[in-house]
């Protein structure tokens, strides 16, 4: 598709003495690449000042100016008096060769077009304007005479941001007032404004202020990756330990090592309600607050951290997944933690997994990845086996804490009414708790009130419009729900399909119909349910996890939310309602994720001086998962399931690609998944297989039929090479969307 992009020789140009880079005079010929859907570059003429390879330009494309980077020297061979010139050089640092790579292998690997990647790459808004001064404000010294709600919310942005200033725009935004809240906060000097340059540098991190005390089991792994980080060269180390063994402590010295050879760090989380957490720990380590990239960060923070990254100006970035395209001068050290979690696989847009990325964008920048987790992802324990990667294990859980007790309740033999989920047991296990004032945490992964809402006159459920898929009732919005598209819409009285008025009846739990039930059982506890969609905004979801932790409530009823690294000193007990979820299913990973999410959600339990204990509630107590996940072997898990995934040739012991079409059309897609089908000489010459095309598991999104072929191959097999030169020869017509995803991560 884009090979000539990748195969053009570096430009004849000679370097700038200065940069070694490439440089252009005014009016020669460079080609350059833009952020456009385009699958080539484009020519232009340099600009009145010359031009570098590299440059950060806007480009004059029909009636727009966009966004590109010089590539290299311009082609030639058609009508050059049509040529254009460059509009302008941004003043931004420009790119270097090693991100230019980076992109360019990244683009090959997940088969995604260059033009597409450069967008990954320059995601941050406003990058082409001039660095001038801007009013901003800050908490002043003194106290407002009158506290009125607008004007506590304004105050809680500074507080819950300390040292940091906003833009009149992005308070009003945070704390939903007008401007003439914060300009009488400013007449009083409870709030002060100033003009402040843009895109400072970040505050030094001081890697020498002393680090907590690191025991036997820990500095051993802290030496070897502070060596490997002091070493300057490549290297992927998996750092396992259950949760609470210090793995951050570990990994903080890693960074802190980077620091003092004065390169930069980039720390991956899985979720941004877990930043605020890790940046008190970074504030309290290095004693300032690194650059924050993530989608809930203002877009002035985002470019400055871009610019800094470029610039050398932030030394630690802790961000989500994206942070790995941004521009770093001289990037030593990239930390994935929970390197397991599923959402660093970006499953729309570009298709990318960001732990894999991580080790290839190191790999090209003389780095150090580490990969954190108390439970390891297979492919990563597969490169630990084949030698790529190293391993360092912590033992125990910091200050001796045992993991918690893990056991099973036998539901076969629990007498559990119709629509109730709480065993006697489990029943028995929470009033225990709420005698000795400790928190209880009811697991089940499934967002809204009930899974399904089924009428009882005509037996029909009702479905999504759009999407091969049921409505999911929401009681707390009040609303029905379509988990695929989002579509929502009032809960009827009637039933769509039968016109009959109050017959609709909730089916299976989600919960919220689990906090009812808890309160049902309990009615003195407070009970609290923790549910991404329960909060609008990932401040309000951040300052209730606290108040949580510090005790505000009895009960916890939680999604999967609650299973990623959250801190909760009081809980002491996990009741896991549905052990068996995640066991159904054709998902290659099933099993993986089902371990992984029981462990992890089981280590919320007992983390301060409490000791802790999990309970599983399952159908199948001796299956042999469940059985793993009560043992606690994870070797042995891991070796059962690596077992059969090589004997069944699939990841991470094979390679796969899934290729789903859509389209509104159905018939449309499949004569395109059949004409792909009887194509495929390019991916049997590598010895790869085809599958399909059959509809995919959800067959309709958004209106769009689905279609999916998989491809699988050996695991040396040049998949990608035959994918681009099997997809170059087909031709998509009419609204049909093609998308390639290479390791797929679920299939859907
Ligand atoms: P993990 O990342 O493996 O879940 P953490 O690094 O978050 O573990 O450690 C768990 C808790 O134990 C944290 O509150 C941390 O501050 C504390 N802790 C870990 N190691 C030490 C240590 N050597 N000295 C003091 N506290 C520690
Ligand atoms: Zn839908």
């Amino acid at each position: 598709m884009t090979d000539d992009l990748f195969a053009r020789p570096d430009p004849a140009a000679p370097p700038c003495p200065q940069t070694g880079r490439a440089r252009f005079a005014p009016g020669a010929l460079v080609s350059v690449l833009t952020t456009q859907p385009l699958d080539r570059t484009l020519d232009y003429r340099a600009p009145q000042a010359g031009c570098a390879k590299g440059d950060f330009v806007e480009v004059p494309l029909g009636p727009r100016r966009v966004l590109g980077v010089v590539w290299g020297a311009g082609e030639g061979g058609y009508d050059l008096s049509r040529v254009r010139p460059v509009h302008r050089v941004l003043d931004v640092a420009p790119m270097r060769d090693e991100m230019r790579q980076f992109l360019t292998r990244a683009a090959e690997y997940t088969l995604t077009p260059l033009p597409a990647m450069l967008r990954l790459a320059t995601r941050s808004p406003g990058l082409g304007q001039d660095v001038s001064l801007r009013r901003v404000y800050a908490r002043g010294a003194a106290d407002p005479d009158r506290m009125t709600d607008a004007r506590a919310r304004v105050l809680a942005v500074f507080d819950d941001a300390p040292g940091l200033s906003f833009t009149m725009a992005e308070l009003a935004e945070l704390a939903g007032c007008g401007a003439s809240v914060v300009r009488g906060l400013v007449a009083q000097g409870a709030v002060e404004e100033r003009e402040a340059p843009r895109d400072t540098a970040y505050p030094r991190l001081d890697p020498d202020l002393p680090g907590k005390p690191l025991t036997d089991d820990q500095a051993p792994a802290a030496a070897q990756l502070t060596g490997a980080v002091a070493a300057g060269r490549y290297g992927t180390t998996m750092l396992r330990g259950v949760t609470g063994s210090g793995k951050t402590e570990v990994y903080l010295e890693a960074v802190a090592a980077c620091l003092r050879a004065g390169r930069q760090a980039l720390v991956l989380l899985p979720e941004i309600a877990l930043t605020s957490e890790f940046l008190s720990r970074v504030e309290a380590r290095f004693g300032a607050r690194p650059a924050e990239w993530h989608h809930g960060v203002t877009q002035t923070e985002r470019r400055r951290c871009w610019k800094m990254a470029a610039e050398g100006g932030a030394s630690l970035v802790v961000g989500a997944r994206s942070a790995l395209f941004l521009p770093f001068r001289d990037l030593g050290l990239i930390v994935v933690d929970e390197e397991h979690d599923t959402s660093y696989k970006q499953e729309d847009g570009v298709l990318y997994s960001a732990r894999d990325m991580a080790v290839l964008r190191a790999s090209l920048a003389s780095a150090q990845v580490v990969l954190a987790s108390a439970t390891p992802s297979l492919e990563t324990w597969a490169n630990v086996e084949s030698g790529k990667y190293r391993a360092l294990t912590l033992h125990s859980r910091f200050g001796d804490r045992a993991m918690p007790d893990m056991r099973a309740i036998d539901m076969r033999a629990e007498d559990v009414p119709p629509g109730r989920w709480v065993s006697p047991t489990l029943r028995a296990l929470i009033a225990d708790r709420l005698e000795k004032g400790e928190q209880s945490l009811l697991f089940l992964n499934r967002r809204g009130y009930a899974p399904v809402t089924i009428c009882r006159a005509c037996g029909g459920m009702i479905g999504c419009d759009h999407c091969d898929a049921r409505m999911v009732e929401h009681r707390f919005l009040k609303r029905l729900v379509c988990h695929q598209c989002g579509e929502t819409r009032p809960i009827p009285a009637a039933c769509p399909s039968c016109d009959v008025e109050g017959k609709l009846a909730p089916v299976g739990p989600g919960v919220e119909r689990m906090a009812e039930e808890a309160t049902a059982l309990f009615p003195e506890a407070r009970v609290e349910v923790l549910s991404s969609d329960m909060y609008t905004s990932a401040r309000a979801l951040k300052a209730r996890i606290e108040a949580i932790a510090a005790g505000d409530a009895d009960i916890v009823v939680g999604t999967q939310l609650v299973a990623k690294g959250h801190n909760f000193p009081l809980l002491t007990l996990v009741g896991v309602i549905d052990a068996d979820l995640g066991l159904q299913g054709s998902d290659l990973r099933a099993a993986e994720r089902t371990f992984q999410l029981m462990r992890q959600v089981a280590g919320r339990a007992g983390r301060a001086e409490r000791p802790g204990a999990a309970w599983l509630q399952t159908f199948q107590p001796d299956h042999p998962v469940i059985r793993a996940i009560l043992k606690g072997d994870e070797d042995g898990f891991w070796a059962a399931e690596a077992a059969e995934r090589r004997a069944a040739g699939v990841p991470p012991y094979g390679r796969m690609a899934g290729i789903v079409l859509s389209s509104p059309d159905v018939q449309a897609v499949f004569d395109l998944g059949n004409r792909m089908a009887r194509a495929d000489a390019p991916l049997r010459r590598v010895g790869a297989r085809l599958y399909g095309p059959a509809p995919a598991p959800i067959a309709r999104i958004r209106g769009r039929h689905r279609v999916r072929l998989l491809v699988k191959a050996d695991k040396s097999a040049p998949l990608q090479a035959a994918l681009a030169e099997w997809l170059a020869q087909i031709r998509i017509k009419g609204d049909i969307r093609l998308s390639v995803d290479i390791d797929p991560q679920s299939f859907y």
